[in-house]
């Protein structure tokens, strides 16, 4: 009987906690320092906060003109001026985005629906745009994807940027929001414009991907893992249990399924010689790093002594993968390649091979990461507390 309480209990707060989505604040186009930006909406009038107080409403044809000079912000509209000590807020009152345009060298207009709120930090302005989760999670899927990838890929896509969203919601509290929009956190350019993004991300609403201990994972990716992905410990030195190589035929037609790099067999045994003290008049070391022709993924050049370890070849030598074949041709060595990116977790372009044969979302996602479950992010605290 308790037990049946509580599990109604459960249900009954998550359905609360959903009605209540919580915003998510993400510093936005820090890139440029600005220190003047024009805020105008794109439909229904604005509604204007100054230091937390309502302050008024601009027509829609109206908009402001914020700027930071001799330590001041001030903001200007057409058809008035408003005295800001801390912050000015601005939302629209209905339909539409809050549209911000830089006044900068670079020019940039994007489009935000939440709010925009605009404060002083140093002699620049900060912006930072207070947004629903879903719709945070939407832009997004919209700016990292792009362009017509297929539902199921963007459900793949809004999983896993909402759980890194929820991992990493503390990642700039310093800086005075939640996440930034840059490659730094993820990319997000403002308001989702693509109807199948949206789509994707509200029938994914909330769930998050754990791993069997009921932890949000860290769902990295590459662009083509050439067949094969790579254990997180063999690339990182840590393990990770949902991190485990895979084999994939999904990506072997894909665009960065293989490469190609020919380079002179002098400077090939010269920077071996160097970094790792290679023997280069032992004819036995030489054959092993000149010709080596893996069956599957290695981590190291198979025969050769001392140790050299395929991935720092592949940051030293800029090549797109650690897995490759060597052959010699005359005086030079021949690189032939498979893949692109360090190979761990997800393949992107796999994964939209699945999705384009039409597999579900859930199926790509175990997939690529071992043992791992979706689960409504307002459960997690429930299953925490179930753990103690
Ligand atoms: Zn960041
Ligand atoms: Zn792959």
């Amino acid at each position: 009987m308790f037990r049946i309480f509580v599990i109604c209990f459960f249900l009954f707060s998550a359905a609360v906690a959903k009605t209540q989505q919580k915003d998510v604040a993400v510093g936005i186009l820090r890139s440029a320092e600005q220190d003047q930006v024009l805020v105008l909406s794109t439909q229904s009038p604005l509604v204007v906060l100054v230091d937390g107080q309502r302050a008024g409403e601009l027509s829609a044809k109206d908009g402001l003109r914020i700027s930071v000079a001799g330590g001041l912000l001030t903001a200007k509209s057409l058809s008035r001026v408003f005295n800001v000590s801390r912050s000015i807020s601005v939302r629209t009152s209905g339909h539409g985005t809050v549209r911000v345009s830089t006044l900068g060298k670079v020019k940039i207009e994007r489009d935000y629906s939440g709010s925009i709120e605009v404060s002083r930090s140093g002699g620049s302005l900060l912006l930072v745009n207070n947004v629903p989760i879903e719709e945070y999670v939407a832009g997004v899927v919209q700016s990292e994807a792009g362009d017509h990838k297929g539902l199921e890929y963007y459900k793949l896509q809004a999983v896993s940027c909402r759980t890194y969203a929820i991992t990493n919601i503390r990642k700039h509290l310093p800086d005075g929001f939640n996440v930034c929009d840059g490659t730094h956190c993820q990319v997000y350019k403002g308001v989702c414009k693509l109807d199948t993004v949206s789509q994707a991300v509200a029938a994914t609403a909330d769930m998050v991907v754990v791993d069997a201990d009921i932890r949000l994972i860290h769902a990295t990716f590459h662009s083509n893992c050439g067949g094969e992905t790579m254990n997180a410990e063999d690339v990182w030195s840590r393990p990770e249990a949902y991190l485990v190589s895979a084999m994939d035929t999904f990506c072997l037609r894909s665009p960065h399924a293989t490469w190609h790099k020919t380079m002179p067999r002098s400077k090939w045994l010269d920077y071996l010689h160097r970094t790792y003290k290679l023997n280069t008049s032992d004819t036995a070391s030489v054959r092993a790093v000149t010709t080596f022709d893996p069956t599957c993924r290695s981590m190291y050049i198979d025969g050769a002594s001392p140790l050299i370890p395929l991935e720092q070849v592949r940051t030293d030598m800029k090549f797109n993968s650690a897995y490759f074949t060597i052959w010699p041709n005359g005086d030079d060595v021949v690189f032939d390649g498979r893949g692109f990116g360090h190979g761990v977790g997800l393949c992107q372009e796999g994964a939209m091979c699945m999705a384009r044969a039409g597999l579900p979302f859930t199926e790509i996602l175990h997939h690529y990461f071992a043992e791992v479950h979706l689960v409504d992010l307002h459960t997690l605290d429930f299953f925490r507390d179930e753990g103690r």
